[in-house]
Protein backbone atom coordinates (compact mmCIF):
# COMPACT_ATOMS: atom_id res chain seq x y z
CA UNK A 1 0.00 0.00 0.00
CA UNK A 2 1.38 3.39 -0.90
CA UNK A 3 2.44 5.31 2.14
CA UNK A 4 0.66 8.73 2.75
CA UNK A 5 2.70 11.77 2.14
CA UNK A 6 4.38 13.22 4.98
CA UNK A 7 2.64 16.00 6.69
CA UNK A 8 5.21 19.19 8.03
CA UNK A 9 4.72 18.34 11.57
CA UNK A 10 4.07 14.94 12.44
CA UNK A 11 2.51 13.76 15.44
CA UNK A 12 5.09 11.60 16.96
CA UNK A 13 9.18 11.44 15.69
CA UNK A 14 10.69 7.90 17.87
CA UNK A 15 14.58 7.43 17.65
CA UNK A 16 16.01 4.64 18.03
CA UNK A 17 15.20 0.93 16.15
CA UNK A 18 16.19 -1.47 18.76
CA UNK A 19 13.23 -3.40 20.10
CA UNK A 20 11.40 -0.45 22.37
CA UNK A 21 11.54 2.01 19.77
CA UNK A 22 10.24 -0.46 16.82
CA UNK A 23 7.42 -1.28 19.18
CA UNK A 24 6.53 1.58 20.26
CA UNK A 25 6.75 3.22 16.76
CA UNK A 26 3.91 0.23 15.26
CA UNK A 27 1.72 0.71 18.62
CA UNK A 28 1.64 4.38 18.27
CA UNK A 29 1.05 4.34 14.24
CA UNK A 30 -1.78 2.11 14.56
CA UNK A 31 -3.32 4.10 17.47
CA UNK A 32 -3.52 6.34 14.40
CA UNK A 33 -0.80 8.82 15.09
CA UNK A 34 1.63 10.16 12.36
CA UNK A 35 4.67 8.65 13.57
CA UNK A 36 8.00 8.73 11.74
CA UNK A 37 11.05 6.50 13.25
CA UNK A 38 14.71 7.39 12.63
CA UNK A 39 16.74 4.42 12.99
CA UNK A 40 19.58 2.86 11.34
CA UNK A 41 19.11 -0.62 10.12
CA UNK A 42 19.45 -3.17 13.08
CA UNK A 43 21.49 -6.20 12.51
CA UNK A 44 20.33 -9.66 13.07
CA UNK A 45 23.45 -10.86 14.95
CA UNK A 46 22.11 -10.54 18.19
CA UNK A 47 22.27 -14.25 19.12
CA UNK A 48 21.01 -13.29 22.51
CA UNK A 49 16.85 -13.78 23.43
CA UNK A 50 14.39 -12.52 25.52
CA UNK A 51 11.67 -14.08 27.97
CA UNK A 52 8.58 -12.10 27.40
CA UNK A 53 5.71 -12.30 30.06
CA UNK A 54 2.05 -12.33 29.40
CA UNK A 55 1.74 -8.99 29.29
CA UNK A 56 3.95 -8.28 26.68
CA UNK A 57 2.89 -10.80 24.49
CA UNK A 58 0.14 -9.18 24.40
CA UNK A 59 1.25 -6.21 23.45
CA UNK A 60 3.09 -8.16 20.61
CA UNK A 61 -0.41 -9.76 19.73
CA UNK A 62 -1.84 -6.55 19.62
CA UNK A 63 0.30 -4.90 17.06
CA UNK A 64 -0.07 -7.99 14.69
CA UNK A 65 3.41 -9.94 15.13
CA UNK A 66 3.30 -12.57 17.65
CA UNK A 67 0.76 -15.48 15.49
CA UNK A 68 4.17 -15.74 12.97
CA UNK A 69 6.64 -15.72 16.10
CA UNK A 70 4.96 -17.95 18.41
CA UNK A 71 6.78 -20.87 16.39
CA UNK A 72 9.51 -19.75 16.70
CA UNK A 73 9.42 -19.23 20.69
CA UNK A 74 9.73 -21.70 23.58
CA UNK A 75 6.97 -21.90 26.32
CA UNK A 76 7.94 -20.86 29.87
CA UNK A 77 6.30 -23.22 31.98
CA UNK A 78 8.14 -23.28 35.17
CA UNK A 79 11.12 -21.49 37.16
CA UNK A 80 13.40 -22.80 39.20
CA UNK A 81 15.56 -21.07 41.58
CA UNK A 82 18.72 -23.15 42.86
CA UNK A 83 20.62 -21.88 45.82
CA UNK A 84 24.09 -22.87 44.48
CA UNK A 85 26.66 -20.88 46.44
CA UNK A 86 28.65 -22.62 49.46
CA UNK A 87 27.36 -20.51 51.89
CA UNK A 88 26.24 -21.26 55.40
CA UNK A 89 23.29 -20.70 54.92
CA UNK A 90 21.94 -22.09 51.75
CA UNK A 91 17.94 -21.64 50.18
CA UNK A 92 16.17 -24.84 49.53
CA UNK A 93 14.91 -25.09 45.62
CA UNK A 94 11.63 -23.13 44.85
CA UNK A 95 10.19 -23.68 41.59
CA UNK A 96 7.57 -21.10 40.98
CA UNK A 97 4.64 -23.19 37.95
CA UNK A 98 2.26 -20.91 35.80
CA UNK A 99 -0.59 -23.30 36.85
CA UNK A 100 -0.94 -22.22 40.25
CA UNK A 101 -2.22 -18.71 38.41
CA UNK A 102 -4.18 -20.89 36.36
CA UNK A 103 -2.15 -19.77 33.19
CA UNK A 104 -0.43 -22.56 30.47
CA UNK A 105 2.70 -20.75 30.87
CA UNK A 106 4.19 -17.71 32.29
CA UNK A 107 5.57 -16.47 28.66
CA UNK A 108 7.79 -17.09 26.25
CA UNK A 109 11.31 -17.01 25.33
CA UNK A 110 12.51 -16.08 21.78
CA UNK A 111 15.51 -15.11 19.58
CA UNK A 112 16.25 -11.15 19.62
CA UNK A 113 17.11 -11.62 16.31
CA UNK A 114 13.70 -13.04 14.85
CA UNK A 115 12.07 -10.76 17.18
CA UNK A 116 13.85 -7.69 15.27
CA UNK A 117 13.62 -9.00 11.98
CA UNK A 118 9.90 -9.45 12.20
CA UNK A 119 9.57 -6.17 13.87
CA UNK A 120 11.53 -4.41 10.95
CA UNK A 121 9.47 -6.14 8.21
CA UNK A 122 6.28 -4.96 9.97
CA UNK A 123 7.59 -0.95 10.28
CA UNK A 124 8.66 -1.26 6.40
CA UNK A 125 5.28 -2.16 5.75
CA UNK A 126 3.21 -0.47 8.62
CA UNK A 127 0.72 2.84 6.85
CA UNK A 128 1.34 5.89 8.68
CA UNK A 129 4.69 5.12 9.57
CA UNK A 130 7.73 6.56 7.75
CA UNK A 131 10.70 4.95 8.09
CA UNK A 132 14.04 7.38 8.06
CA UNK A 133 16.73 4.87 7.58
CA UNK A 134 19.66 6.66 9.37
CA UNK A 135 20.45 8.25 13.10
CA UNK A 136 19.80 10.74 14.45
CA UNK A 137 22.52 13.57 14.02
CA UNK A 138 20.89 16.45 15.93
CA UNK A 139 17.77 17.17 17.99
CA UNK A 140 16.15 20.61 18.30
CA UNK A 141 13.23 20.69 21.37
CA UNK A 142 11.32 24.40 21.05
CA UNK A 143 7.42 25.51 22.29
CA UNK A 144 5.56 23.82 19.09
CA UNK A 145 7.52 21.33 18.19
CA UNK A 146 11.01 19.16 18.10
CA UNK A 147 12.59 18.72 15.35
CA UNK A 148 15.29 15.64 14.65
CA UNK A 149 17.77 15.95 12.20
CA UNK A 150 19.08 12.50 10.35
CA UNK A 151 22.58 12.56 9.02
CA UNK A 152 21.65 11.96 5.61
CA UNK A 153 18.17 13.20 5.05
CA UNK A 154 15.45 16.14 5.50
CA UNK A 155 14.63 17.16 9.28
CA UNK A 156 11.64 15.42 10.57
CA UNK A 157 9.61 17.90 12.94
CA UNK A 158 7.28 16.59 15.41
CA UNK A 159 5.12 17.71 18.50
CA UNK A 160 6.79 14.59 20.37
CA UNK A 161 9.81 12.50 20.05
CA UNK A 162 9.97 9.85 21.70
CA UNK A 163 13.76 8.87 22.79
CA UNK A 164 14.42 5.07 22.22
CA UNK A 165 17.96 5.77 21.29
CA UNK A 166 20.07 3.33 24.26
CA UNK A 167 21.37 4.23 27.13
CA UNK A 168 23.84 6.97 24.94
CA UNK A 169 20.99 8.60 23.84
CA UNK A 170 21.86 11.77 22.04
CA UNK A 171 17.85 13.08 22.71
CA UNK A 172 18.34 12.42 26.04
CA UNK A 173 21.64 14.34 26.25
CA UNK A 174 20.61 17.16 23.96
CA UNK A 175 18.35 17.69 26.74
CA UNK A 176 19.94 17.93 29.35
CA UNK A 177 18.43 15.18 31.44
CA UNK A 178 20.51 13.80 34.07
CA UNK A 179 21.06 10.21 34.62
CA UNK A 180 22.23 8.11 37.65
CA UNK A 181 24.80 5.35 36.32
CA UNK A 182 27.04 2.51 37.93
CA UNK A 183 28.89 -0.55 37.13
CA UNK A 184 28.73 -4.18 38.67
CA UNK A 185 31.97 -6.13 38.82
CA UNK A 186 30.39 -8.52 36.58
CA UNK A 187 30.08 -9.93 32.99
CA UNK A 188 27.07 -12.23 31.60
CA UNK A 189 28.64 -14.71 29.06
CA UNK A 190 25.59 -15.39 26.46
CA UNK A 191 25.29 -17.94 24.04
CA UNK A 192 22.73 -20.98 23.06
CA UNK A 193 23.23 -24.66 23.69
CA UNK A 194 21.67 -27.81 22.49
CA UNK A 195 21.11 -30.38 25.27
CA UNK A 196 20.36 -34.13 25.44
CA UNK A 197 17.59 -34.28 27.79
CA UNK A 198 14.11 -32.30 27.41
CA UNK A 199 14.05 -28.94 29.35
CA UNK A 200 10.39 -29.50 29.68
CA UNK A 201 9.42 -25.61 29.64
CA UNK A 202 11.47 -25.39 32.90
CA UNK A 203 13.76 -22.03 32.93
CA UNK A 204 16.22 -22.61 35.71
CA UNK A 205 18.67 -20.08 37.67
CA UNK A 206 21.06 -21.23 39.84
CA UNK A 207 22.17 -18.49 42.29
CA UNK A 208 25.70 -18.32 42.14
CA UNK A 209 28.68 -16.46 44.20
CA UNK A 210 29.25 -14.37 41.37
CA UNK A 211 25.59 -14.02 40.06
CA UNK A 212 22.68 -16.07 38.56
CA UNK A 213 23.54 -18.93 36.00
CA UNK A 214 20.44 -19.13 34.03
CA UNK A 215 19.24 -21.69 31.48
CA UNK A 216 15.82 -20.65 29.66
CA UNK A 217 14.63 -22.77 26.79
CA UNK A 218 13.98 -22.40 23.21
CA UNK A 219 12.35 -24.48 21.13
CA UNK A 220 13.41 -28.46 20.96
CA UNK A 221 16.22 -29.28 22.91
CA UNK A 222 17.67 -25.88 22.95
CA UNK A 223 18.36 -23.33 26.05
CA UNK A 224 20.40 -19.70 25.75
CA UNK A 225 22.46 -19.36 28.99
CA UNK A 226 23.31 -16.10 30.34
CA UNK A 227 26.28 -17.01 32.73
CA UNK A 228 27.22 -13.99 35.06
CA UNK A 229 30.27 -14.31 36.51
CA UNK A 230 33.20 -12.00 37.92
CA UNK A 231 35.58 -10.08 34.76
CA UNK A 232 38.24 -12.61 35.80
CA UNK A 233 36.28 -15.42 35.35
CA UNK A 234 34.12 -14.11 32.23
CA UNK A 235 37.70 -13.74 30.20
CA UNK A 236 38.42 -17.17 31.27
CA UNK A 237 35.72 -18.70 29.98
CA UNK A 238 35.83 -16.55 26.87
CA UNK A 239 39.26 -18.13 26.02
CA UNK A 240 37.95 -21.80 25.92
CA UNK A 241 37.83 -24.04 22.71
CA UNK A 242 33.75 -24.63 22.24
CA UNK A 243 33.90 -28.11 23.08
CA UNK A 244 35.96 -27.69 26.79
CA UNK A 245 33.38 -24.18 27.13
CA UNK A 246 30.35 -26.65 27.00
CA UNK A 247 32.15 -28.99 29.19
CA UNK A 248 32.46 -26.29 32.17
CA UNK A 249 28.96 -25.31 31.35
CA UNK A 250 27.64 -28.85 31.95
CA UNK A 251 29.53 -28.90 35.13
CA UNK A 252 27.87 -25.47 36.43
CA UNK A 253 24.08 -26.88 35.31
CA UNK A 254 25.17 -29.93 37.35
CA UNK A 255 24.05 -32.05 34.10
CA UNK A 256 19.61 -30.95 34.55
CA UNK A 257 19.69 -31.30 30.57
CA UNK A 258 22.42 -33.37 29.95
CA UNK A 259 25.74 -32.70 27.54
CA UNK A 260 25.75 -29.44 25.93
CA UNK A 261 26.84 -28.27 22.38
CA UNK A 262 27.60 -24.78 21.48
CA UNK A 263 25.68 -23.54 18.57
CA UNK A 264 25.65 -19.60 18.66
CA UNK A 265 28.58 -17.30 19.04
CA UNK A 266 29.63 -16.05 22.89
CA UNK A 267 28.81 -12.89 23.72
CA UNK A 268 29.52 -10.77 26.55
CA UNK A 269 27.78 -7.79 28.44
CA UNK A 270 29.12 -6.29 31.45
CA UNK A 271 26.86 -5.83 34.25
CA UNK A 272 25.38 -1.96 34.67
CA UNK A 273 22.68 0.10 35.50
CA UNK A 274 21.45 3.22 34.76
CA UNK A 275 18.22 5.78 35.82
CA UNK A 276 17.52 9.00 34.00
CA UNK A 277 16.53 11.18 36.72
CA UNK A 278 13.11 12.32 34.63
CA UNK A 279 11.20 10.68 31.81
CA UNK A 280 10.40 13.38 30.21
CA UNK A 281 11.49 16.60 28.53
CA UNK A 282 10.21 19.33 26.14
CA UNK A 283 8.46 17.77 23.75
CA UNK A 284 10.28 14.59 24.83
CA UNK A 285 9.30 10.93 26.24
CA UNK A 286 12.07 8.57 27.44
CA UNK A 287 11.53 4.63 26.66
CA UNK A 288 13.32 1.48 27.29
CA UNK A 289 17.40 1.48 28.68
CA UNK A 290 17.06 5.28 27.31
CA UNK A 291 15.60 5.70 30.87
CA UNK A 292 16.60 2.49 32.43
CA UNK A 293 19.03 -0.23 32.43
CA UNK A 294 19.87 -3.05 35.21
CA UNK A 295 21.36 -6.44 34.99
CA UNK A 296 19.85 -9.28 33.35
CA UNK A 297 18.29 -11.10 36.02
CA UNK A 298 14.57 -12.05 36.27
CA UNK A 299 13.98 -11.30 33.13
CA UNK A 300 12.46 -7.40 33.66
CA UNK A 301 14.16 -5.38 30.95
CA UNK A 302 12.14 -5.54 27.73
CA UNK A 303 9.38 -6.44 29.72
CA UNK A 304 9.02 -3.22 31.97
CA UNK A 305 10.35 -1.19 28.37
CA UNK A 306 7.02 -2.99 27.13
CA UNK A 307 4.80 -1.63 30.02
CA UNK A 308 6.55 2.21 29.62
CA UNK A 309 5.22 2.00 25.72
CA UNK A 310 1.67 0.23 26.93
CA UNK A 311 1.47 3.28 29.42
CA UNK A 312 2.97 6.07 27.25
CA UNK A 313 0.45 4.91 24.06
CA UNK A 314 -2.45 5.00 26.50
CA UNK A 315 -1.49 8.57 27.94
CA UNK A 316 -1.21 9.86 24.40
CA UNK A 317 -4.49 8.02 23.36
CA UNK A 318 -6.71 9.46 26.28
CA UNK A 319 -4.65 13.31 25.54
CA UNK A 320 -5.94 13.33 21.98
CA UNK A 321 -9.20 11.87 22.89
CA UNK A 322 -9.68 15.24 25.64
CA UNK A 323 -7.57 17.68 22.67
CA UNK A 324 -4.99 18.01 24.59
CA UNK A 325 -1.40 18.70 23.00
CA UNK A 326 0.45 15.47 23.19
CA UNK A 327 3.87 16.84 23.64
CA UNK A 328 2.58 19.52 26.03
CA UNK A 329 3.95 19.30 29.80
CA UNK A 330 0.55 17.84 31.25
CA UNK A 331 0.12 15.33 29.35
CA UNK A 332 3.91 14.80 29.70
CA UNK A 333 3.93 14.92 33.61
CA UNK A 334 1.22 12.51 33.30
CA UNK A 335 3.19 9.44 31.23
CA UNK A 336 5.82 9.93 34.18
CA UNK A 337 3.67 9.80 37.18
CA UNK A 338 2.22 6.42 35.58
CA UNK A 339 5.90 5.11 34.69
CA UNK A 340 7.68 6.09 38.35
CA UNK A 341 6.89 3.34 40.81
CA UNK A 342 7.02 0.57 38.10
CA UNK A 343 10.86 1.30 36.62
CA UNK A 344 11.87 2.15 40.77
CA UNK A 345 10.75 -0.92 42.12
CA UNK A 346 11.81 -2.79 39.12
CA UNK A 347 15.71 -1.46 39.15
CA UNK A 348 15.75 -1.99 43.21
CA UNK A 349 14.49 -5.56 43.29
CA UNK A 350 16.73 -6.66 40.33
CA UNK A 351 19.53 -4.48 42.17
CA UNK A 352 19.17 -5.93 45.51
CA UNK A 353 19.00 -9.86 44.13
CA UNK A 354 21.97 -9.10 42.65
CA UNK A 355 23.91 -8.00 45.77
CA UNK A 356 23.19 -10.03 48.11
CA UNK A 357 24.33 -12.88 45.96
CA UNK A 358 27.94 -10.88 45.89
CA UNK A 359 27.78 -10.33 49.73
CA UNK A 360 29.80 -12.17 52.30
CA UNK A 361 27.58 -10.17 54.62
CA UNK A 362 25.95 -12.49 56.87
CA UNK A 363 22.42 -11.11 57.32
CA UNK A 364 22.29 -10.13 53.78
CA UNK A 365 22.45 -14.04 53.14
CA UNK A 366 20.14 -15.14 55.86
CA UNK A 367 17.17 -13.04 54.59
CA UNK A 368 17.98 -13.84 50.63
CA UNK A 369 17.51 -17.35 51.86
CA UNK A 370 14.83 -16.94 54.01
CA UNK A 371 12.75 -15.16 51.99
CA UNK A 372 13.10 -17.83 49.51
CA UNK A 373 12.33 -20.76 52.20
CA UNK A 374 8.79 -18.79 52.83
CA UNK A 375 8.72 -18.03 48.54
CA UNK A 376 8.69 -22.29 48.56
CA UNK A 377 6.49 -22.77 51.65
CA UNK A 378 4.02 -20.42 51.70
CA UNK A 379 1.41 -20.44 48.64
CA UNK A 380 -0.11 -17.46 48.73
CA UNK A 381 3.38 -15.48 48.73
CA UNK A 382 4.65 -17.78 46.48
CA UNK A 383 1.97 -16.56 44.17
CA UNK A 384 1.92 -13.07 44.49
CA UNK A 385 5.78 -12.91 43.53
CA UNK A 386 4.71 -15.20 40.83
CA UNK A 387 2.44 -12.30 39.49
CA UNK A 388 4.68 -9.20 40.46
CA UNK A 389 7.74 -10.96 38.78
CA UNK A 390 5.15 -10.71 35.33
CA UNK A 391 4.05 -6.98 36.05
CA UNK A 392 3.61 -4.97 39.06
CA UNK A 393 0.01 -4.54 40.38
CA UNK A 394 -1.09 -7.75 39.22
CA UNK A 395 0.79 -8.85 42.20
CA UNK A 396 -1.96 -6.73 45.00
CA UNK A 397 -4.63 -9.57 43.65
CA UNK A 398 -3.65 -11.73 46.37
CA UNK A 399 -5.78 -15.31 45.86
C1 LIG B 1 22.32 -10.78 28.31
C2 LIG B 1 21.00 -10.09 28.37
C3 LIG B 1 19.82 -10.82 28.47
C4 LIG B 1 18.59 -10.17 28.56
N1 LIG B 1 17.46 -10.92 28.69
C5 LIG B 1 16.27 -10.30 28.85
C6 LIG B 1 15.08 -11.06 29.03
O1 LIG B 1 15.10 -12.29 29.02
N2 LIG B 1 13.89 -10.39 29.18
C7 LIG B 1 13.83 -9.01 29.19
O2 LIG B 1 12.74 -8.46 29.35
N3 LIG B 1 14.95 -8.28 29.00
C8 LIG B 1 16.16 -8.88 28.82
N4 LIG B 1 17.28 -8.14 28.63
C9 LIG B 1 17.16 -6.69 28.48
C10 LIG B 1 16.80 -6.32 27.04
O3 LIG B 1 17.67 -7.00 26.14
C11 LIG B 1 16.94 -4.82 26.84
O4 LIG B 1 16.08 -4.19 27.77
C12 LIG B 1 16.52 -4.38 25.45
O5 LIG B 1 17.23 -5.05 24.45
C13 LIG B 1 16.74 -2.89 25.32
O6 LIG B 1 16.17 -2.47 24.11
P1 LIG B 1 16.05 -0.92 23.78
O7 LIG B 1 15.43 -0.87 22.43
O8 LIG B 1 15.44 -0.18 24.89
O9 LIG B 1 17.57 -0.41 23.70
P2 LIG B 1 18.71 -0.76 22.65
O10 LIG B 1 18.66 -2.18 22.26
O11 LIG B 1 19.99 -0.24 23.23
O12 LIG B 1 18.33 0.08 21.36
C14 LIG B 1 18.75 1.40 21.15
C15 LIG B 1 18.77 1.61 19.65
O13 LIG B 1 18.99 2.99 19.38
C16 LIG B 1 19.88 3.10 18.28
N5 LIG B 1 20.48 4.43 18.32
C17 LIG B 1 21.48 4.88 19.13
N6 LIG B 1 21.75 6.17 18.85
C18 LIG B 1 20.90 6.53 17.84
C19 LIG B 1 20.71 7.74 17.11
N7 LIG B 1 21.43 8.85 17.35
N8 LIG B 1 19.75 7.76 16.16
C20 LIG B 1 18.97 6.65 15.89
N9 LIG B 1 19.15 5.50 16.54
C21 LIG B 1 20.10 5.44 17.52
C22 LIG B 1 20.85 1.94 18.45
O14 LIG B 1 21.44 1.60 17.22
C23 LIG B 1 19.91 0.85 18.94
O15 LIG B 1 19.35 0.12 17.88
C24 LIG B 1 18.53 -8.76 28.54
C25 LIG B 1 19.71 -8.00 28.43
C26 LIG B 1 20.93 -8.66 28.35
C27 LIG B 1 22.20 -7.83 28.27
Amino acid sequence: MPKSKKPDIQDIVVVGGGLSGRIAALKLAQLGFSVSLVAPVSGHSDGRTTALWQKSISLLEDIGVWDELVEDSARLKKMRMIDDTDRLFRAPEVVFDSSELGLEEFGFNILNSKLNKKLQEKCDAEAGLTCVTDSAGSVTYSDDFVEVCPGSDKPVRARLAVAADGRQSLLRQAADIEVKSWSYPQVAVVLNVEHRLPHADISTEFHTQTGPFTLVPLPGRMCSIVCVETEEGANHLLSMPPAELARELERRAHSIVGTFEIVSDVQHFPLSGLNARSLIGQRLALIGETAHVFPPIGAQGLNLSLRDIDDLASTLQSARIRGSDIGGVAVLQSYEDRRRSDIASRTNAVDALNRSLLTSFLPAQIVRSAGMYMAGRIGPLRRLLMREGMAPRLGLRLP
